[in-house]
């Protein structure tokens, strides 16, 4: 019997080892990951300016208690602010932890409690996040849930419209829906958004846990978009694998996180900043992500040519390295053939495989990742005439 609670329905494989875009698993088969840990490796795995900054860190101290000033956590800070809209940072050390910040904030700045959230949308798995999230499967078992959220569906201005009022604390969502099916939001949906927060005084939350961090071929994704949130909240990327969240909010929410209102122990160390520094150090490089949106392009003109003949697949969509294929194949047999031909993916509900490659990814490994999905697509697919 297992010494763990059995919350994760488990590979059979574990992973013993990695580097850039190969693991290498206990038995000594190689994998292209396309999972990244959930867009968390965005930097490929163990990226040497991380490990150095890591390392000189451990050097140093590893953890003080934010009673005392943490030069780190400016630095980190301000980097943050100086690629987004947002003017101050709260660090804490996940996705949930970053959106329960963000609910409290927005309860606290306009004293309302109501919140709109989307349906198919993932906050996170505390009680403030999974009230939050429009999945009952998240939620089952565990009620009674935090009181007044609402959940609409999504790219709906019209329902927005009718459901938004001056009891509204915030409205949250995602930019691209990641567990959710990989679903993008239209531009005019988040352009009501803004407005409709707005006039009603309303909180605008991005959450960002998996499409920040250059994912999607910008700093965050909301910049695909003419629009400012209010409030954005990070962790998955920002520590390519070392623990750590933040919320940004913008200036005039700075007063409403006063002293003594909100904390934690961990939040912002030193470790878990000297990671972010560096992961942000070359992903927040202008070059960088001209190069990642040079491959990104790349793989989406090559996967739509290599699979167009697939009737199976239905619809490639994303934003940058987060692409879902909506497929009418069985999904666990997909993902188990795909690990068979050395290459890892993930589901995002039950008709979508979902890609992360590291934003690291060579062209070599996107072009192998097409010949196998080519490959396995096109085994499952043939029709056996009897
Ligand atoms: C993963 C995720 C979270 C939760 O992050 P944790 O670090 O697991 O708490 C929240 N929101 C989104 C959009 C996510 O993808």
């Amino acid at each position: 019997m297992s010494a763990l609670f059995p919350t994760y329905n488990r590979l059979e494989l574990e992973i013993a080892h990695g580097e850039g875009t190969k693991v290498t698993d206990t038995n000594g088969k190689t994998y292209l990951d396309f999972i990244s840990g959930i867009a968390v490796c965005n930097l490929g795995h163990r990226p040497p300016s991380v490990q150095k900054a890591i390392e000189e860190q451990l050097e140093k101290v590893w953890h003080v208690s934010n009673l005392f000033p943490v030069s780190l956590q400016e630095e980190v800070g301000e980097q943050l602010v100086t690629h987004s809209c947002c003017d101050a940072a709260f660090f804490c050390n996940s996705g949930a932890e970053a959106n329960e910040a963000a609910i409290k904030l927005a309860r606290k700045y306009t004293g309302r409690t109501k919140v709109i959230t989307f349906k198919q949308s993932f906050h996170g798995r505390t009680f403030a996040t999974m009230s939050a999230t429009g999945q009952g499967k998240i939620q089952e078992g565990f009620g009674p849930l935090l009181q007044e959220f609402v959940y609409l569906p999504y790219n709906d201005s019209e329902a927005l419209a009718s459901e938004i009022n001056e009891n509204v604390a915030a409205v949250m969502l995602e930019v691209v829906q990641g567990e959710g099916g990989v679903h993008a939001a239209n531009a005019e949906f988040l352009q009501n958004v803004q407005k409709l927060c707005k006039e009603n005084g309303s909180l605008f939350i991005v959450d960002e846990v998996q499409t920040g961090i250059g994912r999607t071929g910008k700093p965050f994704a909301y910049q695909h978009y003419d629009i400012e949130p209010d409030v954005i909240t990070i962790a998955k990327g920002l520590g390519n694998g070392f623990p750590v969240g933040a919320m940004l909010g913008k200036g005039f929410l700075r007063d409403t996180f006063s002293v003594g209102s909100h904390g934690t122990t961990f939040g912002g160390n030193p470790l878990a900043m000297a990671a972010a520094k560096a992961v942000l150090a070359q992903i927040f490089d202008e070059g960088f992500l001209t190069e990642v949106n040079k491959k990104v392009d790349y793989f989406t003109e090559k996967l739509a040519e290599n699979l167009q003949h697939i009737e199976e697949i239905c619809e490639v969509r994303g934003k940058g390295f987060l692409i879902g294929i909506e497929t009418s194949v069985n999904q666990g047999e997909l993902l188990t053939k795909l690990r068979e031909s050395g290459l890892l993916a993930l589901p995002a509900g039950p008709q979508v495989l979902r890609l992360l490659p590291p934003l690291t990814v060579t062209t070599e490994e996107l072009d192998e990742a097409i010949e196998k999905l080519e490959k396995v697509f096109t085994e499952m697919t043939t029709t056996v005439i009897q």
